[in-house]
């Protein structure tokens, strides 16, 4: 027999938790880090007779979003309830969006390593991107054999933002993920902390032999929340998958952890289907109308954009395509390398190119240092 030769694909989901102050549906913090139970109100723990009431804040930040991705900002989107049973969810069903989530379509412009120094071009189409409450959390740990129930984090807003499986390796989820990751923080709408949860990543993987027009059965491999974790997660989801279909056997669609310590993933529970949760619009909450005048504003009040930027810096300064978007990585990189060619001059661009993303950058790392605590700032760079 002759041997198969593979495709990877690859689709994303990524909850982004917007940096409103309060929760979406009621007036509690969600600032991290506090005593368990103490920013839970009456709505979030579902006391009887409670009504939600949408965080304004939450929608303005997935209008931004949408329009920053050159999606459909949808004029109508509709909340729906989420059925299941958790101890850590108590009102038994999550807010979330469903058959109308409040961005559709877009896309995301990647520049992919190609792993022998160079880089290629590639466009991720988003499916769709909705508003939806978070669960609380249950603490497994410190419990002798019970668990710990805190409902600090039940009703923060989250952004679940959806890709289509257009990803063919895990260097470009990777890629797409940072992208993203760099973009809810460049347009202010999510603080991008993935050791406190704020951006967490489920990676759908199938694979399928080169030349079959289906997509293979997917496994979801859960909460990756590190880029590095996602790499390896992919990595061994695909080998093992692909190791198991060539051994005769087949690929059950599940849910799977990822385990950094053995570097495996395994699987946690069969995938249940969107039926399951018998999906209904919340009658708690109307229909979510946005007016082009707001659309409008929310457009005015948004930065230049990654991508706009990385364009002007190529014809402007004329950066190559890779440095141009290695410099507009973070908003931070972008506004410390335009005051430092402010200062050096446009004829100095290319050169002031390097020294922030090779010299000045090595040194930082070697120090544990980030850019924006940099001893050496743009004025003394450029004049240098
Ligand atoms: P669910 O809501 O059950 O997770 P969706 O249809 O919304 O299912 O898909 C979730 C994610 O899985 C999307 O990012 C999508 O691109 C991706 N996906 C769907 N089918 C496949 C597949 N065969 N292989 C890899 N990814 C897939
Ligand atoms: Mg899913």
């Amino acid at each position: 027999m002759s041997r198969t030769d593979w495709e990877v694909v690859i689709g994303l989901e990524v909850h982004s938790q917007l940096n409103t102050q309060s929760k979406i549906f009621s007036g509690a913090s969600i600032a991290f880090g506090a005593e368990p139970n103490v920013q839970a109100c009456a709505v979030d723990i579902a006391l009887p007779g409670v009504l939600p009431v949408l965080n304004k804040g939450a929608v303005e930040r997935a209008i931004r979003f949408g329009l920053a991705i050159g999606a459909t900002v949808a004029p109508k989107s509709v909340f729906a309830r989420k059925n299941y049973f958790y101890p850590d969810l108590p009102k038994g069903y999550q807010i979330s969006q469903f058959e109308l989530p409040v961005v559709v379509g877009g896309h995301i412009d990647l520049l992919v390593p190609d792993g022998k120094g160079g880089a290629y071009e590639k466009r991720v189409n988003l499916t769709r991107a909705h508003l939806e409450e978070d669960a609380g959390k249950s603490l497994h740990e410190d419990f002798h054999g019970m668990t710990g129930i805190d409902l600090n984090r039940a009703g923060t807003p989250l952004l679940e933002i959806v890709s289509e499986p257009d990803m063919r390796s895990s260097a470009e989820a990777v890629a797409y993920a940072r992208a993203l990751h760099a973009l809810v923080r460049w347009i202010g709408i999510c603080d991008g902390n993935m050791q406190e949860g704020s951006f967490r990543c489920d990676a759908n993987v199938s694979v399928r032999p080169v030349g079959q027009k289906e997509f293979g059965t997917r496994r979801e491999i859960k909460n990756l929340n590190s880029f590095r974790f996602m790499q390896q997660a992919i990595d061994y989801e695909v080998q093992w998958q692909i190791a198991t279909i060539e051994d005769g056997g087949r690929i059950q669609q599940a849910t799977v952890l990822f385990d950094p310590d053995t570097g495996e993933t395994r699987a946690m529970r069969s995938k249940e289907d969107a039926h399951d949760y018998r999906y209904f619009p919340d009658p708690d909450l109307l229909p979510l109308i946005i007016d082009r005048e707001w659309i409008e504003r929310a457009r005015a009040a948004l930065p230049e954009l990654p991508e706009a930027k990385k364009q002007r810096f190529m014809t402007d300064f004329g950066l190559s395509p890779y440095d141009a978007t290695t410099l507009t990585g973070s908003l931070e990189a972008a506004a410390f390398y335009e005051a430092t060619v402010a200062v050096a001059g446009k004829a100095a661009a290319k050169p002031c190119a390097n020294w922030v993303m090779v010299d000045l950058t090595a040194r930082l790392n070697k120090e544990g240092k980030e850019l924006t605590d940099s001893p050496v700032s743009p004025v003394q760079l450029g004049e240098l």
